[in-house]
């Protein structure tokens, strides 16, 4: 399929997705990465209007499953990687200061996808597909596996990664790999470590110390929780420094 597989049209009330040919869509059930049926206009979530402060005119632009779907590859681009169920979506929404921001990812279907977002013009987080789901096929991790490949080192706009890591689990296997593909092409990566409330205080110092130390200097690290609002402006003043400032 050509051109982005899902557009989403919001407002501060709702937001809405549509296939890009207008049609229900069926997505990729050929690979078995998930079916997905949906009406030709469907609202997937309402919201109030929700206090924006740092990117009041962020939005969804689309979401792909292809590097050939991507938007244009100008401006500068922040990735967002995570192990499933690390706290991502929730980190995104409180950093961005909108709720259900990227929450639209938890829908069947955009799970898997790629989904790019514009905080501001020329300035776009990219929020990767949450891996480590145990149901995956060996088929579907390896693509994704080969695409995330191909969008590190493919990526011009790319300026960092923020990788969002679970407290209680330190980095996994899927972390070292998303690292390792961000540093092989030099792009600077600070680690959210999440669900800070989740540990006793001394706890999480610990495993901030040996976050560190593991990575041997090769990123910034930070305690965070999206529950609590803890680190936030750290998290914020990282995310405008993996921009470039
Ligand atoms: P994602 O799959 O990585 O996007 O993770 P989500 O943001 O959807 O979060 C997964 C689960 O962890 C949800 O039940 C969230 O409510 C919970 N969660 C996310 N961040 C925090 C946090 O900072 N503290 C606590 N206690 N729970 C969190």
């Amino acid at each position: 399929m050509n051109g982005p597989f899902f557009q989403a049209n919001s407002d501060r009330r709702t937001t809405t997705i549509e296939t890009a040919d207008g049609l229900a869509a069926e997505w990729h059930s050929s690979q078995n990465l998930a079916t997905v049926r949906l009406s030709k206009r469907q609202i997937i979530h309402t919201s109030g209007p929700v206090p924006m402060s740092q990117y009041p005119n962020a939005r969804f632009i689309l979401s792909a499953n292809a590097l050939s779907q991507f938007p244009p590859d100008q401006g500068r681009e922040v990735a967002v990687a995570g192990r499933s169920n690390a706290g991502k979506s929730s980190a995104i929404n409180v950093i961005v200061n909108q709720r259900q921001f990227a929450r639209t990812s938890k829908t069947p279907g955009r799970t898997q996808l790629v989904n790019f977002f514009e905080l501001a013009q020329g300035r776009r987080l990219v929020d990767l597909p949450g891996y480590g789901y145990a149901k995956v096929s060996d088929k579907v991790r390896v693509h994704w596996g080969q695409l995330l490949q191909g969008y590190f080192e493919s990526r011009e706009s790319l300026t960092g990664l923020l990788l969002v890591v679970d407290i209680r689990r330190r980095l996994t296997d899927f972390d070292q790999r998303m690292f390792n593909f961000a540093d092989a092409v030099s792009v600077p990566v600070h680690v959210l470590l999440t669900k800070t409330d989740k540990l006793k205080r001394g706890q999480a110092a610990t495993a901030l110390l040996e976050v560190r130390k593991a990575l041997g200097g090769r990123a910034s690290v930070q305690l965070f929780s999206a529950l609590k609002r803890d680190g936030v402006a750290e998290a914020r003043e990282a995310l405008e420094g993996l921009f470039g400032g």
